[in-house]
C-alpha cells in the first residue's frame, strides 16, 4: 500500500482523531477517494484543533493566509 491509496483525510485510519469520529471522506475504509484528494488540495487550515501552529490535516503548519485569502490593503497610505 502506497501513499496514494490511503484516505489523505484520516491517513487511512478511517477516523478522525480530532473529531473522534468515521471519516466521512472514506466512510471509515481508509482508502483514497476523489473527494478526499479535493479536500486535501483545497482544504481550510484546521489548526484551531491544535496549538494554532500546525494544521492537522495535511501537517504543514498553518496555512490560513493562504492562497484563499489575499490580503488586501485597504489603503496605501499609512
Ligand atoms: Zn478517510
Ligand atoms: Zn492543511
Ligand atoms: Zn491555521
Amino acid at each position: 500500500m502506497t501513499d496514494s491509496d490511503i484516505c489523505g483525510v484520516c491517513k487511512g485510519v478511517g477516523t478522525i482523531e480530532l473529531i473522534d469520529s468515521q471519516c466521512p471522506f472514506c466512510n471509515g475504509t481508509g482508502e483514497n477517494s476523489t473527494a478526499a484528494e479535493s479536500y486535501m488540495k483545497s482544504h481550510i487550515c484546521q489548526c484551531i484543533f491544535l496549538d494554532r501552529k500546525m494544521c492537522p490535516i495535511c501537517g504543514e503548519k498553518c496555512h490560513h493566509d493562504t492562497p484563499h485569502r489575499p490580503k488586501i490593503r485597504i489603503s496605501p497610505i499609512n
